[in-house]
């Protein structure tokens, strides 16, 4: 497909640098929590919550936009897998959050793309929300 191939050419070129590039290509080791062809889970090394995950693809791409339509399928399926497994593991989590900080305006440190899973207990105490709290 068209968009295969444009994003095929979107591969950074700082990739040998990309510390989640390492990690997808084994070069530093991190517990896989799950795994399918393009996308895998591991533990955040910071975690703002107990079983904090991120979900990387194995491919450098830098941001959502970069990222082939066509992989929406396989993303959704490391989402749900993942969260699943933390949901299994520890049966007090009873909700999470999903965050992806794309571009450094919106926070975005690692310039592979990545989306958090931020496991969330009632009454947690904290605020990821969009919206003050009135
Ligand atoms: P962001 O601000 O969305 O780019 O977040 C990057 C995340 O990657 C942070 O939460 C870091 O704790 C996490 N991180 C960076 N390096 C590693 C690593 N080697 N293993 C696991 N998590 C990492
Ligand atoms: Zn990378």
């Amino acid at each position: 497909m068209k968009d295969n191939n444009k994003e095929i050419k979107n591969k950074d070129k700082d990739e040998g640098e990309c510390i989640f590039c390492k990690i997808s290509k084994g070069e530093i080791n991190v517990d896989k929590i799950y795994e399918n062809e393009n996308f895998f889970s591991f533990p955040d090394a910071n975690p703002v919550a107990k079983g904090h995950s991120l979900i990387i693809p194995k491919n450098h791409f830098k941001t959502a936009l970069d990222l082939p339509s066509s992989l929406g399928q396989e993303l959704l399926d490391c989402i749900k897998n993942t969260t699943m497994k933390l949901m299994k593991e520890d049966e007090s989590i009873d909700g999470f959050n999903i965050v992806s900080n794309n571009f450094p305006s919106a926070g975005q440190a690692v310039h592979h793309v990545h989306f958090h899973i931020i496991p969330r207990k009632k009454d947690d105490g904290k605020i990821l929300s969009l919206h003050d709290k009135k």
